[in-house]
């Protein structure tokens, strides 16, 4: 087996950052490859940058790799240079570790953090000789699947993929790697595809999309997905998919030894795991639905794994990662052990995802004496009526407030997010988000002169266009057309006046495509791989994308992706998710649209009892740290 790392030496000087294809960082595991029965590749479908700052992928790492008889390596997307060379001289995509090809791994699973890396992940397939249509692997081909949070909607790359894991990796993907590993073993190494396939269904939160058959009406709409019979099961693959979900985190596997990068990375610093899911209840967001229930680390465990992380990697700075950190029940505890412990050694805590309150104020105070970086908030809707349609448990009164605290503490930056094009938005909604960003301004500047500081509090207004979800409240909305994004964001660019906000936005195209593939079905796959052949790569890098390329990928495919965009989904619908168990009741998605567009809202099941969205079982009520198994 050839190593291909030692091909690309004479190139290095060629492309960029030869580090991205070389491996070797601190904490790598090199597994001998015939001392384990299953060898999987890990294949992140952008740079390896932005793919070694993914702590589901050091999770992984550390879930496949500390079982003996598996084995995981990495590899991700080739910049455009490396590509060129590849092509150039016949080098097949590899792993980093050992540097074997990607065709000589059992398995090759792809993560799927947005719907911009589709075209990627078929490159990547070109680029590891793997065929690239599921229907077209045979017996002695590599296993492809995949995972994160865009397999809730995998039908666009359906065609593509043998297998789809649900719900957390850590959960699932050692045991499918070790029935691969006990498959082949039974059968002297080699496997017989089709049986294979049928036993990694039976294990449970595993989707085989071969064995399910969408059935299509005259008019072009998704009438069934019917399953098929599974080959020598004498019976039909499941209905329905659930979700592998993991009980209790707290005494889950976590990488306190991650692996450490030679170059600047996306996110260069120690990543703590804090809590998972979050019952806020935003009715747009899909990982506030789909990473339910929530579930916390204990403090003990978090302090612990802290020191183990600063031991093994020799960041100066740790993340407290989670959808929504103020929300862990010892946050105030764990900052304050965190930054006794951590004190004389240069080491910061930086907390992402805070919400806009006083404690979180008093929180980021305590992590940032000195050196007061912007602070961050997501208001999302310019108005106090659509913060109520989705859900957004904020009024402008506690904004105004908690950005009052945070000059008073210091602070001269602030950053707000917004969207537009959420459902019932009007243009006084608009106008709202241009206002209160003034309200911000006034109110914050004010608070400076008040304690005798110079100039004025600063504001970034981030704006980006609603993309409606799988398994969210919103998943039945159609999306703006392109012509009201534009005038939508054109309106508030003439709207800010004030040289103290600055205003950016998200191109409304990239969303549409965005909306598309979250909500598509499997005809679309054609277009993926028409796109992949007209050279899109990319596609979340602006200087990439190749907006003509998908504009004639769909019309020679026949499809409209306007229409596919904005197509509002009837309530009885059958979706190209409605397979897929993510363990929120359906009833429950529709109760929370139909109080949406009474403007009402639903409260924090964490603080004001369940409202039955059905992930806690039919008696509801939240077990922050779980005891059952898992699954
Ligand atoms: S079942 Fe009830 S308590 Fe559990 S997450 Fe859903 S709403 Fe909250």
């Amino acid at each position: 087996m050839n190593n291909w790392k030692q091909d690309i030496e004479p190139f290095l000087n060629d492309i960029s950052k030869p580090q991205r294809y070389l491996g070797g960082e601190l904490n790598e595991i090199v597994k001998d490859w015939t001392a384990v029965s299953c060898r999987f590749l890990f294949a992140f479908p952008d740079v390896y940058e932005v793919g070694m700052s993914h702590l589901g992928l050091q999770i992984l790492y550390e879930a496949v790799n500390q079982t003996p008889e598996l084995l995981m390596e990495r590899t991700f997307a080739p910049w455009t240079d490396m590509e060129a060379l590849l092509r150039r001289e016949s080098i097949p995509l590899f792993g980093l570790e050992s540097g074997r090809e990607a065709a000589d791994y059992d398995c090759i699973g792809f993560t799927l953090q947005h719907e911009m890396s589709y075209t990627n992940i078929l490159n990547m397939l070109s680029l590891g000789n793997i065929p690239l249509w599921a229907a077209e692997r045979g017996d002695e081909d590599i296993l492809v699947i995949a995972g994160g949070p865009c397999a809730s909607n995998p039908e666009p790359l359906a065609p593509f993929l043998d297998a789809v894991i649900l719900g957390e990796g850590e959960v699932l993907l050692p045991r499918l790697l070790q029935t691969i590993g006990n498959h082949k073993a039974c059968r002297g190494g080699k496997m017989d595809r089709k049986t294979l396939l049928a036993e990694l269904a039976g294990l449970g939160g595993v989707y085989v999309p071969s064995f399910y058959e969408p059935v299509y009406d005259a008019a072009g709409e998704l009438t069934a997905i019917m399953p098929l019979e599974m080959p020598g099961m004498e019976r039909k693959a499941p209905a329905m998919i659930k979700k592998a979900r993991l009980k209790d985190l707290d005494s889950a596997c976590f990488p306190t030894a991650p692996l450490v990068p030679y170059i600047e990375v996306v996110h260069d610093r120690m990543m703590l795991e804090i809590l998972r899911g979050c019952t806020r209840g935003c009715r747009f967001c899909q990982a506030g639905m789909i990473y339910r229930p929530v579930r916390e680390r204990s403090c003990e465990t978090l302090l612990r794994q802290a020191d183990a992380l600063k031991k093994h990697t020799g960041h100066n700075e740790i993340s407290l990662t989670s959808l929504s950190s103020s929300d862990h029940t010892c946050i105030k505890e764990l900052v304050h052990n965190l930054m006794e412990n951590f004190e004389g050694e240069q080491i910061s805590v930086s907390l992402p995802s805070l919400r806009a309150n006083h404690f979180s104020v008093e929180l980021a105070n305590e992590i940032q004496k000195v050196r007061k970086t912007g602070f961050t908030f997501a208001p999302e809707a310019g108005t106090q009526r659509l913060r109520d349609v989705i859900n957004k448990g904020v009024t402008e009164e506690a904004l105004l407030q908690t950005i009052e605290h945070a000059v008073q503490a210091g602070w001269s930056q602030v950053k707000l997010y917004f969207m537009v094009g959420l459902p019932t938005e009007t243009m006084e909604d608009v106008d709202g988000i241009a206002a209160l960003c003034e309200r911000v301004v006034r109110r914050g500047t004010q608070v400076m002169k008040e304690k005798g500081r110079f100039g004025a509090l600063k504001v970034t207004a981030s704006v980006s266009n609603f993309v409606p979800k799988a398994h969210t409240p919103f998943q039945w909305s159609g999306q703006d057309t392109q012509e009201v994004f534009k005038a939508k964001h054109a309106y508030l660019r003439q709207r800010i006046r004030d040289r103290r906000i600055s205003y950016h936005y998200h191109d409304p195209f990239t969303s549409m495509l965005e909306a598309v593939f979250a909500r598509g079905d499997r005809r679309l796959a054609v277009v993926i791989a028409k796109a992949t052949e007209k050279g899109c790569r990319f596609d979340s890098w602006t200087e990439q994308f190749k907006g003509e390329a998908w504009k004639t990928a769909f019309e020679e495919s026949g499809l409209d992706m306007q229409a596919l965009a904005s197509k509002t989904f009837h309530l009885t619908a059958i979706l190209p998710w409605s397979h897929l168990d993510y363990g929120i009741d359906p009833d429950f998605l529709k109760r929370e649209q139909a109080l949406a567009f009474k403007e009402t809202i639903t409260p924090d099941c964490r603080y004001h009892g369940c409202s039955r969205c059905g992930i806690c079982g039919p008696e509801g009520g939240l077990v922050l740290f779980g005891k059952a198994e898992d699954l």
